[in-house]
């Protein structure tokens, strides 16, 4: 298969067709918590090294919903959001070259600044910009794609992938770092914590990494079914009788050689600093509310060798190795989308996601 990089070498490919644009934009604002409103939206033309995209998916996320449920910080409403997106390029900025009219792109939506203190370190994932420069809005007709993310962490689609699959480039690049830092080994035992979205994309990345015993402990029987038919080779209820145990027999009894904590839940953080095995690691990867805390016992931190993990966000080796696993097709990553809807039922989406009804709704303008 052949993946075209963003380069300039992908000028000389001919030039698609331009998308016609549709006749009102609309575009997705978050008013207060709770209220949603399609908007009419007249599209920026893209300055200095921006893209103009037609969205062709954006998918719905947990992030989401905490900002549809409470606000976020970095949000400022009325806020137009969606961050995980993949479209059709309709206009470009002056200066960009590595991609013109016609293109497919997927993309992340930060990118850091390649020189601060962390960039330098090689920590990218905490730099400043990545996290105040979002490009937000993938809920809508069009979006803007800044010329930090164009020029380090947005891909041309390759016609193999579809657009659903491709919008998973975000959440992918999360999985990819926090395994980086993790490491599973093919032999080991790993239990994923949370059955949700990224519990299951954790399992699908171990899988076709070859690990040998996947296990997902969580709760609602819908989304265990879903844990089990995606790649999980053990499901656990952590509501049923027994679930403790059923845990602490993995690896011959032994316990979990990797707990990848996915649930952002103290009850989670504490579950998986209790269950792994004496020398292994935890992952905690959800986030916990803020204003939360974890109290770990010394005594088994250290005589149990344990190594704490906590990975947050990415770097552009990460969005880089998500696109390049998205396009060798091993994960089937787009199974974790398992329901679609218009623009317009935006509002239903939510109320699916507060129902935990779905694990990834494709919004499809
Ligand atoms: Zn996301
Ligand atoms: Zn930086």
């Amino acid at each position: 298969m052949t993946v075209r990089a963003a380069s300039p070498e992908s000028g000389v490919s001919p030039v698609a067709e331009p998308v016609a644009r549709a006749t009102r934009p609309r575009q997705a604002v978050l008013v207060e918590p709770g209220r949603l409103e399609l908007r009419d939206f007249t599209p920026p033309h893209p300055g200095p090294g921006e893209v103009l995209l037609q969205v062709r998916c954006a998918l719905s996320c947990g992030t989401d919903l905490k900002a549809y449920r409470r606000g976020h910080p970095m949000w400022p409403m009325p806020a137009a959001f969606g961050h995980e997106f993949s479209g059709v390029v309709v206009e470009v900025g002056p200066g960009v070259d590595n991609f013109r009219v016609g293109d497919e792109m997927m993309a992340a939506p930060t990118a850091p600044c390649g020189h601060c203190f962390y960039c330098d370190r090689g920590q990218e994932n905490l730099c400043p910009q990545a996290m105040q420069k979002m490009v937000l809005g993938g809920y809508s007709d069009f979006i803007l794609v800044g010329a930090h993310v164009v020029s380090c962490n947005a891909f041309h689609k390759p016609a193999t992938l579809g657009f659903e699959e491709a919008a998973l480039l975000e959440p992918m690049a999360c999985v990819v770092h926090a395994q980086e830092r993790a490491r599973p080994e093919k032999f080991e035992t790993v239990l994923v914590i949370g059955a949700g979205a990224f519990g299951i994309l954790h399992v699908m990345t171990l899988k076709a990494h070859g690990v040998s015993e996947v296990v997902v402990a969580g709760r609602g029987t819908q989304r265990l079914q879903w844990a089990g038919e995606l790649g999980a080779d053990r499901v656990i209820d952590v509501d049923a009788a027994g679930a403790e145990a059923a845990v602490a027999s993995l690896n011959n009894g032994y316990g979990p050689d990797l707990v990848i904590e996915c649930t952002g839940q103290v009850a989670g953080w504490s579950a998986a600093f209790a269950r792994v095995r004496r020398g292994g690691r935890v992952v905690f990867f959800g986030g916990c509310p803020v204003n939360t805390a974890l109290s770990v016992d010394t005594r088994r931190m250290h005589y149990d060798n344990l190594t704490l993990l906590a990975p947050f966000h990415f770097r552009p080796r990460d969005v880089r190795k998500a696109f390049e696993l998205l396009c060798s097709g091993k994960l089937g990553a787009g199974r974790v989308i398992n329901a679609r809807r218009r623009l317009s039922d935006l509002a239903e989406v939510f109320g699916m996601l507060e129902r935990s009804a779905v694990l990834k709704c494709a919004v499809i303008p």
